[in-house]
């Protein structure tokens, strides 16, 4: 497994504001935001993409990113994983982008 940016945000050798930490995942800002709320779940466990990972690690995961999505925008809220080089993944551990608080287009690029 490689190491990536988000194995060593876990290890806190990068400093970012958790939004939400439980024993499964965690929950902080897209540094490069693409929307108002643009927030990224991780679960702890390095998979490497949602194919990876299991059955309660997803439902745990996506259960905690429409949590967070109906608190923060109460408009409505997108959830993404992008999976493999045609959907542009970028960062090989999974992960979940939570968008809104703004108006989002369909179909995505
Ligand atoms: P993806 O392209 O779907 O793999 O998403 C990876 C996301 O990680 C991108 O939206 C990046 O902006 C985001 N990202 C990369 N490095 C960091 C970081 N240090 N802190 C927060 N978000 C990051």
């Amino acid at each position: 497994m490689a190491d990536t940016i988000f194995a060593r945000i876990l290890r806190g050798e990068i400093p970012v504001s958790f939004l939400h930490q439980d024993e499964v995942c965690v929950a902080f800002p897209d540094n490069s935001p693409q929307a108002p709320i643009h927030v990224l779940v991780i679960p702890r466990q390095p998979f490497e993409d949602i194919i990876e990972a299991d059955d309660e690690t997803i439902g745990h995961v996506l259960n905690v990113a429409a949590t967070l999505g109906e608190k923060l925008c109460p408009g409505g809220f997108r959830l993404v994983t992008n999976t493999g080089r045609d959907a542009g993944q970028s960062v090989q551990h999974w992960h979940v982008h939570l968008l809104g608080g703004r108006e989002l287009s369909w179909p995505p690029g």
